[in-house]
């Protein structure tokens, strides 16, 4: 019998039943023994006959793919279970054995990549970061999080929070060990216990508030939120503390809500729709809409902080940040475009692309004091789909638009312009919750539930796309006059 430690890696795991397969020992002659001791390769080899001079064995990639997952379960099994599949697999001549779901050893390895994937949407969806200071060297903020995963999956989790937080010093601190981004390294340290933990920010307090207003009583599902939400991980998330009276206490405001005037039902949401969200939790958000009323009474950088950590819609999961508005509170103009563009979304900043730039050279020529307007977008997350090196902009769906819309109309309430610009159909479709044909409507519309004075025009990337040089001409002077319009104000 051979013993073989298994407190290690994967990836020592695998080299270890390399080892053990080039050598031809049966899953039954190893003792894949729990110890703590530094027992490296080069010792086990010095105990192992020589390798046979056996050909080479072909492992599935799908093997791989599953043994990576299950093994970041914590069943002391695993090493001993995933050996003898691999033999299995490669020397007993067993090619299908993952195509049998009834056997004993492929149930188990898949029911622990069950559970791991399990504690991975978990972790997705309940990673709170806290801001802990600045980087004195590169003025970055630096965010830290603690999680405490079932199973040891934080490897498996982290590439998520490395693409929807890329722009974001981060660092996720659990018992098992550590992963610290910059903006461009992973890094990985061992494990902490929560003390390390820096106490409670004003980040919270956001959570909080993000939670109150967009808890909506009729739609309260308590077993379903429990068994999303489940109650162990209560404990590590800043808006646990609102859960329990926003329960108890739903009964009453659902009847407030009711009885108030011009209060009418959300639509729910298509089971297509639900189907493209990126996590399950996603529904938890999109069942319980921010109530445009509710977030309208934020200052507009806690309204702006708190559209940061929307997921009302799947458009965040591939950006790098909400793009929000940019200006002064208290703006007379108010222009909305359609979506921020690559740029925009690396950089944080509505309309600095190309777009923009044609945008603000025409504000400039028409008299319109770039200062004194507000620019924002009615969908704050980039649209893309990858183009070669290129992410390639797409037009935010109908869906997506209206998912957005309570983040606009918060803007708008908070602002209260006196003239407001729609650059384009999807700025028009949001505000005027209608389709809307530019070069049949463009112009002064009437719509006095935005603002005294509404202006519909191009979107400048419309400009840019105009080939004949006439029309883009035409055009580009129709925009302009439409902008002085709004500048005179
Ligand atoms: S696009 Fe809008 S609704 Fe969708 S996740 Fe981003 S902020 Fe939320």
């Amino acid at each position: 019998m051979i013993a073989v430690p298994f407190d290690f890696s994967f990836d020592d795991w695998r080299d270890h039943a390399r080892q053990l397969l080039s050598r031809g020992i049966a899953p039954d002659e190893v003792d894949w023994t729990e110890s703590r001791q530094d027992r490296s390769l080069f010792s086990m080899e010095e105990t192992l006959p020589p390798p046979a001079p056996t050909p080479h064995h072909n492992v599935p990639a799908s093997f791989l793919t599953l043994a990576r997952h299950a093994w970041a379960h914590r069943d002391p099994r695993r090493p001993g279970v995933l050996y003898r599949m691999l033999w299995r697999l490669t020397r007993g001549g067993e090619k299908h054995l993952m195509s049998i779901p009834t056997d004993p050893d492929f149930h188990t390895v898949a029911g622990w990549r069950k559970s791991v994937a399990r504690d991975i949407h978990k972790m997705h969806a309940f990673v709170r970061f806290r801001l802990v200071g600045t980087d004195d060297a590169t003025g970055r903020e630096q965010f830290v999080a603690w999680f405490e995963p079932s199973s040891q999956c934080l490897r498996l989790a982290v590439p998520f929070f490395v693409n929807r937080f890329a722009g974001m010093d981060w660092s996720i601190l659990t018992p098992d060990e550590c992963a610290h981004w910059d903006g461009k390294n992973l890094q990985f340290t061992p494990g902490l216990s929560k003390d390390s933990v820096p106490p409670e920010d004003g980040l919270d307090d956001l959570w909080r508030t993000y939670y109150r207003s967009i808890f909506n009583p009729a739609r309260l599902k308590v077993k379903a939120m429990q068994s999303e939400m489940p109650v162990k991980y209560w404990k590590n998330l800043p808006e646990a503390p609102l859960i329990q009276g926003l329960i108890t206490t739903s009964r009453t405001r659902m009847e407030i809500m009711l009885e108030t005037p011009g209060r009418t039902e959300k639509p729910i949401p298509d089971n297509s729709y639900i189907q493209n969200l990126h996590t399950l939790s996603d529904i938890d958000y999109l069942d319980i809409l921010p109530p445009p009323q509710a977030l309208a009474e934020l200052p507009l950088p806690e309204l702006q902080a708190a559209a940061r950590i929307c997921r009302a819609c799947p458009l965040w999961a591939k950006a790098t940040q909400t793009v929000n508005g940019h200006g002064p509170a208290d703006a007379r103009i108010v222009l909305v475009g359609e979506q921020p563009g690559d740029q925009e979304d690396l950089a944080g900043t509505p309309f600095i692309g190309p777009a923009g730039k044609v945008l603000r050279a025409a504000m400039a020529r028409a008299g319109v004091d770039e200062k004194s307007v507000y620019m924002t977008n009615a969908v704050k997350h980039f649209k893309w789909t990858p183009d070669g090196p290129r992410r390639k902009h797409v037009t935010p769906g109908r869906e997506e638009v209206q998912h957005c819309r309570p983040w606009l109309l918060a803007e708008m309430a908070r602002i209260q312009p006196a003239a407001v610009v729609l650059l384009g159909a999807t700025a028009g479709l949001s505000l005027l919750n209608r389709e809307v044909r530019i070069t049949r409507e463009r112009g002064l519309i009437d719509a006095p539930h935005i603002a005294s004075r509404v202006v519909l025009t191009y979107h400048p990337s419309y400009l840019l796309r105009l080939r004949d040089g006439t029309a883009r001409d035409r055009a580009m002077a129709e925009f302009e006059a439409d902008l002085a319009m709004v500048a005179g104000f």
